[in-house]
């Protein structure tokens, strides 16, 4: 972790789960970073009150309210940060927040489709549009033409669920829509690869792991893995990522993955 030298990151879902734990690792960081926009939707709810209490704690904590499946939302989440940044750029964007309905094949439905599809794979298109001046600025505000997580990029947490050469999991959830929002989501992050590289961002699709959150929890079994440990591992991972690595989608651990 030592080579992440982040100056200012954006966590969506940071109100619980795997996000909660991102801000939470941010801050223990030798070197944190001067900001971190902890984005969740209901910033005063009930489900928002550990990030409450670390940001009481954390005068770099800054949390915005962010639906992702809101496009004005999205508009009026970004103008807040660039507000803060007070003319300098965001280095990394990390798009965390996710549902998943827990259907089958038979039972899914056009509503269901449609809300999983805009909540995890349009919501990151919107909001790598969104804050794009922002990396942009945080490209070329860092020295040096390589691309790195310190500079500036986009990570798009995603999942094995949503490989179309290894679907992870099939006979214990099915998750049709989930699945699709995120094989959606990983061809979202070539496509951002491929359109951002110019600007000096690093786009990446990571899979978590099986991990102990709510969404981790939803088939009745213990998911193996900690929210520590998962983010850990990814947060290694993020610091060692190089020009190589953009357009490529990894495992917590640091292993390339099947599309
Ligand atoms: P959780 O269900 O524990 O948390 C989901 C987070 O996303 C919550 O903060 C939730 O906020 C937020 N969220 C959902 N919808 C929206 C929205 N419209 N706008 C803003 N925030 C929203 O999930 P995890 O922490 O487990 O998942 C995090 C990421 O990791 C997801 O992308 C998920 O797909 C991925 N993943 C997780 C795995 C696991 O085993 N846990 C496995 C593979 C991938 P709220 O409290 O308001 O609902």
């Amino acid at each position: 972790m030592a080579d992440l030298h982040v100056r200012s990151v954006l966590v969506t879902g940071a109100n619980r789960g795997i996000g909660l734990g991102f801000v939470q690792q941010f801050l223990q960081m030798p070197k944190p970073p001067e900001w971190v926009f902890a984005a969740c939707r209901d910033p005063k709810g009930q489900r928002a009150q550990e990030l409450q209490n670390l940001a009481s704690r954390h005068p770099n904590v800054v949390i915005i309210q962010l639906d992702v499946a809101d496009p004005s939302s999205i508009k009026a989440a970004a103008a807040r940060v660039e507000e803060q940044l007070e003319g300098s750029g965001l280095n990394l964007l990390i798009n965390n927040a996710a549902i998943a309905k827990m259907t089958t094949l038979d039972g899914e439905t056009l509503e269901d489709m449609i809300q999983v599809y805009t909540t995890n794979t349009a919501g990151p298109l919107l909001l790598g549009q969104a804050f794009l001046p922002l990396l942009k600025k945080a490209a070329q505000g860092s020295p040096g033409s390589a691309l790195s997580c310190s500079k500036a990029a986009i990570i798009n947490i995603s999942s094995s669920a949503g490989s179309i050469a290894s679907p992870l999991g099939w006979d214990k959830m099915q998750v049709v829509s989930y699945r699709c929002s995120k094989a959606a989501l990983n061809m979202l992050t070539k496509c951002q690869s491929l359109g951002y590289r110019e600007h000096g961002i690093l786009c990446v699709a990571l899979n978590p792991g099986w991990v102990q959150t709510e969404m981790g929890s939803s088939s009745g079994d213990m998911a193996p893995v900690t929210v520590d440990t998962s983010v850990q591992g990814m947060l290694k991972v993020l610091s060692s990522l190089s020009e190589k690595d953009t357009s490529t989608f990894l495992n917590w651990k640091g292993n390339v993955l099947p599309w």
